[in-house]
C-alpha cells in the first residue's frame, strides 16, 4: 500500500467525523495566513525604517498587528488540532470496533491460530501509537507544506532573482536526502526495524506467559536466551539502520534550510549593483531564514508515517481476512431434521497446503464415531470443520441433511458442542465457567450443580476453598488439566448440543481421571451424535463406527473388530498401542 492508498484508507475511517477532518484542515490554512502576514509586515517596517519615517504610531501598529496576527495563528492552531483530535479518535475508534466487528465474522480458526497477543497488540498498543502522528499531522504538514509556498510567492514578488537563489539548496539537499531513502529502502531497514519490534513484543507476551512452563521444563536459560536475542535484534535493527543513513540524513538537514548559501551572496551583488534597495535586501534576507524549516519538519515526520503504514498493513491483514459468509436467517423448513452429519468430498487447506483431500464421511443421527489415525493426519481438522471454526475450500458439510453454510452463525453453535484439549477458563468462579455452557437463557444455581454432578466434578469442586465460586483465573489456575476438562465437559452437557465433539487430551492419562471423564462422557451423549477424536484406542473400541484417517484421506471404517479382521492401518495402530500398553504395565 502506498501513501496515498493509505491516505485514502484512513479517510473512509472517519466516518460521520468527516466535517471536524474538514474543518481541521481549513483551521490549519488560516494558520498558515496568519502566520504569513508578520513576515509582510516585517518587510513594510524595515521599509519604512529605510525611508527614515520616525512616527513611533506607524511602527507601534506594525507591532500591534504582529502581535494580533501572532495571537490569531496560536488561535486557528488549537482550533485545528482540536478538530483532528475529534477525526482521529473516530478514527481509531472505528478501527477498533471494525476490527472487534471482523474478529466475529472470521473463521475462528483463523482467530485462534495467530500468535498470542499478536490481535491485542495490533488492536490495543499498535493502534493507539497512530494517535500522536495522526492528530497531529493534518494541520502540521498542512502548514509546513503552505507556509513555505506562500513566503516564495513573497519573495518572488520582491526580488525574482533572490527568490531563486534562496532555492539553490534544495537540489544538493534533495539529491542527498533521496540518497538516505534509497538506501533505506534498498536495505528495507524500516520494514525490519518494524518486525524486530514487534517480533520483541510478541516474544515478551510468549516469555510472559509461558514463564510457568519455562520453569517447569528448566528451559529458563534457553528462553530468556530467546528473548535476550529478540532485544538485540531489536535494538541492533535500529542502530544499523541510523549507521547506513546518519551521514546523508544529517547532510540534507544541515544544507537545506541553509538558503543564506544563495541569498547573501547574490543578494550583495544586486545591492552593490544598485539593482535592488536596500529595504528589498533585507526583507528578502529574513524571509529566506525561514523559508525552509518547515520543508525540515515535514520530512521528519516520515519516520512516523512509515510506521503509520506498517500499523495499518497489520490492521488490514485483520480487516482483510477471509469472512465466515453465512445467511442471518434460514426458513423453518431448511433447517437440520436431525442429527447426522456428512462430509462430501471435502478438501482444506490451512493456508496453501491441502491438509485434507476429499473426504467422504456418513455419520447417523445418535451415532458415537471415533476419528483416529497417526498424529497430523487431520482428525482435528475435520473436527473443527465439523464444529464451523473454518470453511471447507471445496465440498459440503452437511448436518440433518442441510449444507452447514446456510445455517445462520448464532443458529450453529445450538447444534455443536466442542470440547477441546484446552478449553478456556474465565477469570471467574466454577460456578460462571460452568453457567456460560447455556446458551438459551441463564441456568440457574440448581441446574449448575445438578450438571457437575452428573459430569463427574461436584467433589473436587466441593473441596476447592470456595467451591463453587471459587475463582479459577484466566489460564484456569488450581485445577489440574483433567478437572479442567471435566468442566468442559459440564459446560457442554449443560449447553446440552445435539452434536458432540470431544477432542480427547492425550495429557490426562492418569486411569482415574480417564473413568470419570468417560463416565461423563458417556452421561453427556446420550440420544446425541457423538465424534471421539481419540489418541488412546481402548477408549473407543465400542464405538458405533470408527474412521481411521491418514495423510488427510480416509483410510478404513468399520467397528473395531471388523477393523482388526481388516488388518490394515487401525490393526498397525493397535497393535502398537497394546505392546505400548503392556510395557507401561511391565514398568
Ligand atoms: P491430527 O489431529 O490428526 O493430529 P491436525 O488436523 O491437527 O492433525 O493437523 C493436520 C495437518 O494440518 C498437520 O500437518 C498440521 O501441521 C496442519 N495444521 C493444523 N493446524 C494448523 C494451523 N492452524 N495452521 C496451519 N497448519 C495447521
Amino acid at each position: 500500500m502506498n501513501q496515498k492508498g493509505m491516505m485514502g484508507w484512513l479517510y473512509s475511517q472517519i466516518g460521520d467525523k468527516k466535517p471536524s477532518f474538514v474543518l481541521s484542515v481549513m483551521f490549519a490554512i488560516l494558520e498558515v495566513l496568519c502566520g504569513f502576514v508578520p513576515f509582510i509586515l516585517v518587510s513594510f517596517m524595515v521599509t519604512d525604517l529605510i525611508k527614515g519615517i520616525t512616527d513611533m504610531n506607524v511602527y507601534g501598529l506594525y507591532i500591534g498587528l504582529m502581535v494580533l496576527f501572532f495571537i490569531l495563528k496560536v488561535l486557528f492552531h488549537a482550533i485545528s488540532t482540536t478538530f483532528s483530535h475529534v477525526a482521529t479518535f473516530n478514527i481509531l475508534a472505528n478501527i477498533r470496533s471494525n476490527c472487534l466487528d471482523k474478529l466475529a465474522k472470521m473463521q475462528l480458526g483463523d482467530v485462534l491460530s495467530r500468535k498470542t497477543g499478536t490481535i491485542k497488540n495490533i488492536i490495543f498498543e499498535r493502534v493507539d501509537a497512530m494517535e500522536t502522528t495522526l492528530a497531529h499531522m493534518v494541520p502540521d504538514i498542512t502548514s509546513n507544506m503552505l507556509a513555505p509556498v506562500g513566503m516564495l510567492i513573497f519573495l518572488f514578488i520582491l526580488d525574482w532573482r533572490i527568490a531563486l537563489a534562496s532555492l539553490i539548496t534544495i537540489p544538493i539537499g534533495m539529491i542527498a536526502y533521496n540518497q538516505m531513502m534509497s538506501i533505506s529502502n534498498k536495505g528495507r531497514y524500516f520494514e525490519k526495524s518494524v518486525k524486530a519490534t514487534q517480533n520483541l513484543n510478541d516474544t515478551t507476551v510468549e516469555y510472559i506467559n509461558g514463564m510457568e512452563v519455562i520453569k517447569v521444563f528448566g528451559k529458563t536459560e534457553s528462553s530468556y536466551k530467546k528473548f535476550k536475542d529478540a532485544c538485540e535484534k531489536g535494538a541492533n535493527a535500529y542502530v544499523t539502520w541510523m549507521k547506513k543513513t546518519n551521514i546523508h540524513m544529517n547532510f540534507a538537514l544541515t544544507v537545506l534550510p541553509a538558503t543564506m548559501l544563495g541569498v547573501l551572496p547574490i543578494g550583495a551583488i544586486l545591492l552593490s549593483q544598485n539593482a535592488i534597495d536596500l529595504s528589498v535586501f533585507i526583507s528578502t534576507v529574513i524571509i529566506s531564514l525561514a523559508l525552509i524549516q518547515p520543508l525540515v519538519t515535514i520530512m521528519t515526520y516520515s519516520d512516523d508515517v512509515m510506521a503509520m503504514t506498517e500499523t495499518i498493513k497489520e490492521v488490514r491483514s485483520i480487516l482483510d481476512a477471509k469472512e465466515m459468509v453465512r445467511p442471518d436467517n434460514i426458513a423453518e423448513a431448511d433447517l437440520p431434521k436431525d442429527n447426522s452429519i456428512k462430509l462430501k468430498n471435502v478438501h482444506f487447506a490451512y493456508q496453501d497446503t491441502e491438509v485434507l483431500h476429499g473426504i467422504n464421511i456418513d455419520i447417523n443421527a445418535g451415532e458415537y464415531v471415533a476419528l483416529v489415525g497417526p498424529s497430523g493426519s487431520g482428525k482435528s481438522t475435520i473436527a473443527k470443520l465439523i464444529a464451523g471454526m473454518w470453511d471447507v475450500n471445496d465440498g459440503t458439510i452437511e448436518i440433518g441433511l442441510t449444507d452447514i453454510k446456510k445455517i445462520p452463525i448464532n443458529n450453529y453453535q445450538d447444534y455443536i458442542a466442542y470440547v477441546s484439549q484446552d478449553n478456556y477458563l474465565f477469570n471467574q468462579s466454577v460456578m460462571e465457567n460452568i453457567r456460560i455452557g447455556k446458551t438459551t437463557g441463564t441456568a440457574s444455581d440448581e441446574e449448575v450443580i445438578e450438571v457437575a454432578k452428573k459430569s463427574g466434578c461436584y467433589d473436587f469442586i466441593m473441596s476447592l476453598e470456595n467451591g463453587f465460586d471459587t475463582i479459577v483465573g484466566s489460564a484456569g489456575g488450581h485445577l489440574s488439566g483433567g478437572e479442567r476438562q471435566r468442566i468442559s465437559i459440564a459446560r457442554a452437557m449443560l449447553k446440552n448440543a445435539p452434536i458432540i465433539i470431544f477432542d480427547e487430551a492425550t495429557a490426562y492419562t492418569d486411569p482415574e481421571n480417564e473413568a470419570v471423564i468417560q463416565d461423563s462422557v458417556s452421561k453427556l451423549v446420550k440420544d446425541k451424535t457423538l465424534i471421539v477424536i481419540a489418541h488412546r484406542l481402548s477408549t473407543i473400541t465400542n464405538a458405533d463406527k470408527i474412521i481411521c484417517i491418514n495423510s488427510g484421506n480416509v483410510e478404513e471404517v468399520g467397528t473395531h473388530d471388523e477393523l482388526l479382521n481388516n488388518g490394515g492401518l487401525y490393526k498397525r495402530m493397535w497393535d502398537a498401542h497394546i505392546s505400548a500398553r503392556d510395557s507401561k504395565e511391565e514398568l
